[in-house]
């Protein structure tokens, strides 16, 4: 099996790449940065993101796996004492193809009226007026659902529901539901304006389109990336074809991770 590693670049998260360098070698694996079977993730959820962004052009081929060397992350979850475990799994695992989950994530199309970019994220994407209150047309389908005025708007993955969009008080998704919601920032609400106030979910095959005022200077988020856009006329976001694989050679319910992440234990 083929391996690269991104690593967070903290002095823990370095060490154990390391050790994860010296020990995937005696266990036969090579690494191979342009052709890996598996990318391993060393830090955080933040880390995972990197990962995700740096082979987004051959999820076809890779899965993804995350070690976390500070908190339990959604994406990774193993420690790095676990390190000899993993590796054990990934020399020793014969399943064809290796045995993984696959997670939806988004796909984004950015117009300017002349071209059009497309770009996939795995936790979220969101829109935000530069110089004060954004302005948009929401349209579902074609149809026009609403004029959005306020902070911005995040439209996020399932995976990605426990990020920035949980923050806004959206829902937490399962990720086998292949769905994309869509979350209002701080929207503003009176007898003159108006959008929905709570956060949607759309399923495979709904399209969802933003078209900002004219004119407006947009910053556009696209999960740990950001940039500003001037010339922006519109942004489709859906549910991708494409899926992220995760290798999974524990089960790890993802309910148990959100209750481990955000509840801690119970107190009776
Ligand atoms: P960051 O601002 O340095 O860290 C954002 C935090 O979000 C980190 O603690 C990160 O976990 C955590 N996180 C990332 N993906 C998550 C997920 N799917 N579920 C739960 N927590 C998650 O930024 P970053 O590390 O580059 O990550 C970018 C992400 O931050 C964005 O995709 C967005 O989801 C999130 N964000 C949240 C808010 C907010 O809640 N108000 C604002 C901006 C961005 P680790 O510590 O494990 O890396």
């Amino acid at each position: 099996m083929k391996y690269n590693v991104v690593n967070r670049g903290d002095e823990t998260s370095v060490r154990t790449k390391d050790r994860f360098h010296e020990l995937a070698a005696a266990s036969g694996l090579t690494v191979d940065a342009e052709h890996p079977d598996v990318v391993v993730s060393i830090g955080g959820d933040g880390t995972m993101l990197h990962a995700f962004h740096l082979y987004a052009d051959r999820l076809d081929r890779i899965s993804f796996v995350g070690i976390h060397t500070g908190h339990l992350g959604f994406y990774a979850d193993w420690k790095p004492m676990e390190l000899e475990t993993l590796i054990r799994h990934m020399a020793t695992d014969t399943s064809e193809p290796i045995r993984t989950v696959k997670y939806p994530i988004i796909e984004i199309e950015i117009s300017n009226g002349n071209t059009t970019e497309t770009h996939l994220a795995l936790n979220e994407c969101t829109l935000k007026g530069v110089e004060g209150t954004l302005v948009a047309e929401l349209r579902i389908n074609d149809e026009r659902f609403e004029m959005f005025r306020g902070d911005g708007i995040c439209i996020s993955t399932p995976t990605g529901s426990t990020g920035y969009n949980r923050s806004l008080n959206g829902a937490i998704l399962h990720p086998s539901l292949e769905a994309v919601q869509i979350a209002e920032m701080a929207s503003l609400n009176n007898r003159v304006y108006r959008s929905l106030g709570s956060s949607i979910v759309l399923p495979k095959h709904h399209h969802c389109d933003i078209y900002p005022k004219k004119g407006q200077k947009i910053l556009f988020t696209l999960d740990h990336l950001n940039m500003q856009l001037t010339d922006l006329t519109s942004i489709r976001c859906m549910v991708a074809d494409r899926k992220v694989s995760f290798v999974r050679y524990r089960p790890f319910p993802f309910w148990n991770r959100v209750r481990e992440a955000f509840i801690g234990d119970i107190v009776e």
